[in-house]
């Protein structure tokens, strides 16, 4: 018998209970609970001294990330709307079990002027950024063009693609050669949803961003690289992501034929961020589940 694991089987192969929050929800109110790590991720010390900084830190894909990295060595700093506080604090304790240094950044990524003080608190606290990670994002789906507000088309982009390039604009100055950026796009940049038409379109901007970005700063030794999810549980899904009537077969539609886990993704974000992908930047690297099947 071999000891492999089941990809179909693997984590929570079932379908999902409806359940609504009001965005951006808490991971912690969730049934079940997205699986970021806490328990089932282990480090071998591939970050050792590296410093991190992770919006979107306290749930969801983010939070594995910002886990996997402490696991791994690096001292983290997380940002995330005030009201997650309480699924913040659970990332702190994380962190701090594995022996690192966690800061809190809340704060709303959409206000320009945030962006700087996020980096410069991080900065401060932390003595430097090697790694800067950005998961924090808004989808909000809507099924008619029609009905899409000039504030959620406003919101969707300032979440998703502004802060990215004003929260580069402020790090830039303090990453050194071998730092790391790691942008968050989807599937739905390559394959848009009817019904999250301005969400897919910021996703689109995020790989075409990451692209340019690495080419300006591939000669100041900075690599730039992008990880494109498909459909992965977290609190983003059930605040307003899909309508509920989708949320119970959420994921099941892939190849794997169910959805994804945060930490499914967590060594992906280390590759990303490690000396290991010391030949790697402009890419998208893709965890998805396989295809969507029809
Ligand atoms: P999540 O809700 O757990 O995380 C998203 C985070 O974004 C929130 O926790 C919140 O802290 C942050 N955020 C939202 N608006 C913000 C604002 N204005 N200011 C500061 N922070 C803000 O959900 P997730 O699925 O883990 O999302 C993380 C990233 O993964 C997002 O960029 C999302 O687009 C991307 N993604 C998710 C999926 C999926 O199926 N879950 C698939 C592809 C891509
Ligand atoms: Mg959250």
């Amino acid at each position: 018998m071999s000891n492999n694991q089941d990809p179909l089987n693997a984590y929570y192969p079932g379908k999902f209970e409806k359940q609504e929050q009001e965005a951006p929800g808490l991971q912690q109110k969730m049934k079940p609970i997205p699986d970021c790590g806490e328990e089932s991720y282990t480090g071998t010390g591939k970050l050792k001294g590296k410093r991190a900084l992770v919006t979107g830190g306290d749930s969801g894909i983010g939070r594995a990330a910002a886990i996997a990295y402490a696991k791994e060595g690096a001292d983290v700093a997380i940002n995330y709307l005030p009201v997650e506080e309480a699924d913040a604090q659970e990332v702190k304790a994380v962190i701090e079990a594995a022996g690192q240094k966690a800061v809190l950044i809340p704060g709303d990524l959409r206000n320009e002027e945030f962006n700087k003080e996020m980096v410069e608190t991080a900065v401060e606290e932390l003595g430097g950024i090697d790694i800067l990670c950005s998961v924090a994002g808004e989808q909000t789906a809507v099924e008619k063009v029609e009905d899409l507000s000039t504030h959620q088309l406003r919101s969707t982009f300032e979440t998703n693609v502004f802060s990215l390039v004003w929260t580069v604009q402020a790090a830039l100055p303090h990453l050194e050669k071998g730092a790391s950026i790691i942008t968050t796009s989807s599937v739905q940049a390559y394959n848009p949803s009817k019904n999250l038409l301005d969400y897919a379109a910021t996703k689109t901007a995020i790989v075409s961003i990451t692209k340019s970005l690495a080419s300006q700063l591939g000669e100041q030794g900075i690599r730039v690289n992008s990880i494109a999810p498909g459909p992965i549980w977290t609190a983003l899904q059930i605040s307003g992501g899909q309508p509920q009537e989708k949320i119970p077969e959420f994921g099941q539609k892939v190849t794997l034929q169910r959805a994804g886990q945060p930490v499914e993704l967590s060594d992906v974000y280390v590759f990303l961020a490690s000396d290991n992908a010391s030949y790697v930047t402009g890419q998208v690297y893709g965890v998805t589940g396989g295809v969507e099947i029809n």
